[in-house]
């Protein structure tokens, strides 16, 4: 942080046509939000910036499928879900949107300074055409077969089932999104961002960012390893910010060469808001400002190659210090889909449930660096078992002792004792551990680091037994219960980035003036409050759910579900026993790596090429993000030699290697400790 004077945070911006849902909370938004409130209670200068994306094809088809303008979906939804967001408690500084002015004017800005600047490259080609809605058809207009994995409903510009991302022409058998008949081929004319030319800039500031997260970095590297190719800003549409050329009719500008100005033009709206119009560029264009874009994985691409190159080629401003994306988020083992409604939306959460129980699970569950899951029963026991019963059970007990031993006062501390020395160490240790966690992007631990020491101070209670010294030894009484209000303050104020709310809440049964919010950090667990200090009001902190309260969400989940669970695995994470016939059934082998390549406009997977007994066979594994081509050549490992063959990315797999992964997704390959025939059976 040294080198920085003050932080930028930017959430990805949501498309303002649907409902927010957890996957989104849990990409983009509930980890930036705990970023921002550890660092304003650091006392850090920084503000949080977001807004709707109003543009883009997605918003079109919404309205076109409605039957009403693209304005009335994206007035409705940008008010429906800043609300949501608001009392989710995601404290964004300003929530802009691109449909305004400020933005248009903006976004124009920019295209024109690197058009000035002979950066685009005119190009005019043939495109894809549907004669009867009389328009080009851009991205989503037009789905098709992948042709990297023969999945029939691919977009025009991306394939959602593996993932590669695509120009309407490699389709195989396009058809129009709008009227489903094979579009033709039509010329126009397009400025294009030559990507290419940023690529070995791109690659020298990328290898200065050795502490990104390596889901990013293996994303980034593979893109550059594939070679950067020309990317159109300018799309044949009418919605959207016009391009600010005369040549230009009915072209706009591609949404995601607008979306990331967005940024920039909502932190202009927050500045004027504040009266002080200039100050956008304090944040925007210092080099003294830390720059952090949180988004989920698919936009990693945007933040860390497009957006950074078109920042690079404008030359004011600067580009992100860091690029925390996240995986995405399961629900009861299966895929998130909108379509068919097999999501927890937030808006019916919220009328349903409190909120810090979920934000306390979605933080000790996020995808941090690999998908997770989020499934209703974990969420009831992580409410019951961490929240009600270690850190609400501590609040609880130590208040009501107060209220009904001391007359509800503080009372004052005598000479300490190991246990007390014991726990105060935790707890003055506790700012600087949890704090490095948020500083560090690893939002799971903040919220395990807060319940640790919740969980000793519980223990500290039981073990110091007061109920017993309130007879025997007042002053050894006193000094514990003191110590346990102390303990009260310091949990509240490090707990309140992931449960601001409930942190409210002792705050206010502490009876402490202002606000938890604005507090410090790092004197957390400082022993401010004054002997005979008078508490407050006893409330519930968290009240226990019963399995009836969230039946009927794992029913709704059920009815709406798009495939077969998979049974075989239970919520904790367990398989069930099975039989060892079962288990001979599997053929397991020793193999040796003979030849290993990366494939193509993938980042996870390897086609290696093994020797078994003279034979070569092929698989496919996903463990580039791991291994480089080079340091698996050669080896011997352990393979499922009698798996049905299946088709990766248009590549055959015959088996699959055995490999270790840890909670932080680091895998490793299992290997043998003597040399063994190739062949030789593992059982
Ligand atoms: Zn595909």
């Amino acid at each position: 942080m040294e080198k920085y004077k003050r932080i930028l945070v930017t959430s990805a911006l949501p498309y303002a046509n649907g409902p927010i849902h957890l996957g989104h909370l849990a990409g983009a938004y509930l980890n930036a939000d705990l970023y921002v409130r550890y660092q304003k209670l650091k006392g850090r200068q920084i503000i949080y910036i977001c807004g709707s994306d109003e543009h883009g094809v997605p918003i079109t088809i919404a309205a076109e499928k409605k039957g009403i303008s693209p304005q009335k979906i994206v007035d409705e939804f940008h008010s429906r879900n800043l609300k949501a967001f608001k009392q989710f408690g995601i404290s964004f500084d300003y929530y802009g949107r691109t449909s305004s002015p400020v933005h248009h004017k903006t976004s124009q800005e920019f295209f024109l300074n690197l058009y000035k600047k002979n950066i685009f490259k005119k190009i005019t080609d043939k495109q894809l055409y549907d004669e009867e809605s009389k328009m080009f058809l851009p991205d989503r207009y037009v789905k098709g077969t992948c042709p990297n994995c023969s999945y029939n409903e691919a977009y025009g510009d991306q394939c959602e089932k593996c993932g590669s991302s695509l120009s309407p022409l490699e389709l195989i058998e396009p058809k129009s999104a709008l009227t489903g008949k094979t579009p033709v081929l039509r010329e126009t004319t397009h400025w294009y961002l030559p990507l290419g030319e940023f690529q070995e800039k791109l690659s020298t500031w990328l290898d200065t960012k050795k502490d990104w997260k390596i889901n990013v970095l293996g994303q980034v590297k593979s893109w550059l390893n594939e070679g950067l190719k020309d990317r159109a800003v300018t799309r044949d549409l009418t919605w959207g910010v016009p391009v600010p050329l005369e040549d230009s009719k009915n072209k706009v500008l591609y949404v995601w060469f607008d979306a990331p100005i967005g940024y920039i033009s909502a932190t202009r709206e927050w500045a004027d808001l504040k009266g002080d119009p200039e100050q956008w560029k304090q944040y925007w264009q210092k080099p003294d400002t830390k720059l952090v874009h949180f988004i989920g994985k698919d936009n990693i691409v945007f933040h860390c190659i497009m957006f950074p190159a078109m920042l690079m080629a404008h030359g004011d401003y600067i580009l992100p210090d860091n690029v925390p994306a996240n995986e995405f988020l399961n629900l009861q083992g299966r895929k998130l889909s909108t379509s068919k409604n097999y999501a927890v939306w937030l808006e019916d959460y919220l009328l349903k449930f409190p909120v810090d129980p979920l934000r306390y699970y979605l933080s000790i569950n996020a995808p941090e660096t690999k998908d997770a899951d989020f499934t209703w029963q974990e969420y009831m026991a992580r409410n019951n078992g961490e929240l009600a019963d270690i850190l609400g059970n501590f609040v609880n007990r130590t208040l009501a002792f107060a209220k009904k031993h001391f007359n509800h006062k503080v009372p004052s501390r005598g000479p300490l004792n190991k246990m007390d020395k014991e726990i105060i160490k935790i707890l003055s240790d506790a700012p600087a551990t949890v704090g490095t966690f948020f500083e560090h992007f690893t939002f799971r631990k903040t919220a395990t680091g807060f319940m640790d020491v919740a969980r000793a101070c519980n223990k500290y209670f039981n073990d110091t037994e007061p109920w017993k010294t309130a007879k025997t030894d007042r002053q050894r009484c006193a000094t514990a219960l003191n110590i346990c209000i102390q303990a009260c303050r310091t949990l509240a104020i490090i707990s309140a980035p992931v449960i601001p709310f409930s942190a409210e809440k002792i705050w206010n049964m502490l009876n402490l003036e202002g606000s938890v919010l604005g507090q410090c950090w790092d004197t957390a667990a400082d022993f401010v409050i004054e002997n005979e200090h008078e508490l407050g009001d006893l409330s519930i902190l968290f009240a226990k759910f019963e399995q009836k309260q969230i039946q009927g969400e794992i029913d709704r989940l059920e009815k709406n579900q798009e495939s077969e669970p998979d049974k075989t695995e239970t919520a904790a994470g367990e398989k069930t026993k099975i039989k060892y016939e079962d288990f001979s059934k599997i053929q397991l082998k020793v193999a040796q790596v003979v030849q290993a390549e990366k494939i193509k406009k993938t980042d996870k997977l390897l086609k290696l090429t093994l020797e078994i007994e003279g034979r070569q066979r092929q698989i496919v594994a996903g463990i580039a993000q791991h291994y480089t081509p080079d340091e698996i050549k050669g080896k011997k490992i352990v393979i499922v030699a009698n798996l049905e063959a299946v088709t990766i990315r248009g590549i055959e797999s015959n088996g699959m290697l055995l490999a270790a992964e840890d909670d932080d997704g680091i895998m490793s390959v299992l290997s043998l400790d003597r040399d063994v025939k190739t062949g030789a059976n593992v059982k």
